[in-house]
């Protein structure tokens, strides 16, 4: 039976590289993936692409997309699908994370979600949190922190080099705005300059 899975991590944890990784795994033995992306992600411009520099193209879904209609729209036209590849996926709905699911359960396809755990501000991203709660396999994909040796566990935002912890938890940040950090740095961040 396929599973659904969710692999976690914190930013700069290679979430996006790791997916495409796995992309290229399907690809090269002939086997064909449904890659999606969430709108709110105003950086895809339609694609997943790593600060590694690889760059792969992948449905654009809004907050009215129906994912089921994707999936059926591509068994219409005869395509197969042998797996889906979610980029970003705490940036989707409740709703989304639900029809995901049901991929999963109805047409025996894995449905792979690569996203962040918790934002800035503490709380678990709300389609993190659905992923939890449906998911068969959980996975962490694990990095170090920014400023000292330990396993990051969360995303510190930082503007102007100060920590920010109070905020909309879907805001978009690169290397400018967010680190990944232990807990105890991310409560007292070792910040200099
Ligand atoms: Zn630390």
């Amino acid at each position: 039976m396929a599973k659904l899975f969710f692999k976690y991590g914190t930013v700069f944890s290679a979430k996006s590289l790791n997916l495409i990784a796995t992309a290229h795994n399907y690809e090269t033995q002939g086997k064909k993936v449904l890659l999606l992306i969430p709108k709110l992600d105003t950086r895809s411009e339609g694609y997943i692409s790593t600060r590694a520099g690889f760059k792969l193209p992948a449905e654009v879904i809004d907050i009215h997309t129906n994912i089921l209609d994707i999936y059926n729209e591509h068994l219409k036209k005869k395509e197969r699908i042998d797996c889906v590849l979610v980029d970003e996926s705490q940036m989707f709905s409740v709703e989304h994370i639900n029809q995901l699911r049901e991929i999963v359960s109805v047409f025996n396809t894995p449905v792979i979600c690569y996203g962040l755990r918790v934002s800035y501000n503490l709380e678990l991203f709300e389609a993190s949190k659905r992923l939890f709660e449906l998911a068969d396999k959980l996975e962490e994909i694990k990095t170090i922190c920014w400023y000292c040796k330990k396993k990051a566990t969360h995303n510190l935002k930082l503007v102007d080099n100060q920590p920010q912890y109070v905020g909309n938890p879907i805001d978009i940040g690169g290397l400018e705005k967010y680190v990944p950090v232990c807990y105890d740095c991310y409560i007292k961040p070792p910040i200099t300059g």
